[in-house]
């Protein structure tokens, strides 16, 4: 386990899980007590045979990540030009910090139009490393920007891959807000000005995937920034740290799928 741990009071504990209890739509669907990374029983070669309503884990020829393959996506100038229109958040929620780091938003995270519908910002959260491979190269960390329509019923993704290299204006907000929660046990009251988060007008692949985690659910609009952010050695450390254990799911067949691309 890591050195740096949340230890929340009684309260909000129950707060905590309550929410990843309820929280009914994202990557951390379920509990996280109910499945793993490992190549045990609960690990994600086993996710599908847990419950009846994972199945889909094993049986879903949709799923997600993929290994993108450049040379073999199709150039759609149909493809809308990405422009978010996320808000400065105040006061966000700290879903878990056990297999990932997950950030839950209220009503004023705005959102971001894809394909004439729009999507509301939800969720932040991490992987690492990265879920998404490009071209079989795997990257040391992946943001997952969990959207979802005001009824809840269609989910987009927005995956930001990260390189090493520069700091990373966000993940430093984010490292800060989580060290202060340690301090201060539990309670995130900082802000995270996602209109810094470098997405608008960005190359991107597109492609029509599932949730990563149970219920491994269907039907996700899922966009991949081209080009990898970076993050500096320290942050990288201050991840790792935190994150003792990989929670990456492997990479799922294409099927047929086809990976759209936009400049
Ligand atoms: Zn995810």
């Amino acid at each position: 386990m890591g050195s740096l741990r949340i230890y929340p009071s009684f309260f909000a504990s129950i707060l905590i899980l309550i929410l990843i209890c309820f929280h009914s739509s994202s990557c951390e669907d379920s509990g996280h007590e109910d499945f793993d990374y490992s190549e045990g029983p609960k690990g994600p070669h086993n996710w599908g045979d847990l419950k009846q309503a994972w199945r889909l884990c094993k049986t879903g020829t949709n799923q997600s990540p993929i290994n993108i393959s450049p040379h073999k996506v199709r150039k759609d100038d149909s493809l809308e030009r990405l422009r978010t229109g996320y808000s400065p958040i105040h006061d966000p929620v700290l879903l878990s910090i056990d297999h990932d780091v997950a950030l839950e938003f209220g009503a004023d995270a705005g959102g971001i139009t894809l394909n004439g519908t729009h999507y509301k910002l939800k969720e932040y959260h991490t992987h690492m490393p990265s879920e998404h491979v490009v071209n079989r190269r795997r990257f040391p960390l992946e943001i997952h920007l969990v959207h979802k329509t005001p009824d809840k019923n269609r989910i987009a993704v927005i995956s930001v891959l990260y390189k090493h290299g520069r700091r990373d204006n966000i993940l430093e907000q984010v490292l800060k807000m989580i060290s202060s929660a340690n301090k201060k046990g539990g309670s995130l009251d900082s802000s995270l000005n996602m209109t810094k988060m470098k997405i608008s007008g960005k190359a991107y692949y597109r492609y029509s995937g599932s949730l990563t985690t149970p219920p491994c659910s269907e039907g996700v609009l899922w966009t991949v920034l081209r080009e990898a952010h970076t993050l500096s050695q320290e942050q990288f450390r201050k991840f790792q740290t935190i994150l003792t254990k990989n929670n990456s799911r492997f990479t799922q067949k294409i099927n047929g799928r086809e990976v759209l691309y936009r400049r």
